[in-house]
């Protein structure tokens, strides 16, 4: 398993309201990239993308999700 070292870069950059252009779905707990997050597989479709014949309402058809992983 991996750790970051930090959960914060040092150059004390703001952190914008607005969400980044990334794609994110309505499971996601972040944008992809947000430091102590990590991707994994939907709990709505087990990774398929899709459920009930239909793309997964969770993880937008990607089945991956942005999740908080360690801490808190
Ligand atoms: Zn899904």
């Amino acid at each position: 398993m991996t750790r970051p070292s930090s959960d914060q870069p040092a150059g004390g950059a703001d952190r914008e309201p607005s969400q980044p252009a990334a794609p994110t779905a309505p499971g996601d707990e972040a944008p992809p990239g947000t430091p102590g997050t990590g991707e994994t597989v939907c709990r709505g479709c087990g990774g398929s993308g899709r459920k009930d014949g239909a793309t997964c309402p969770e993880c937008d058809g990607s089945g991956l999700v942005t999740v908080g992983i360690g801490g808190a």
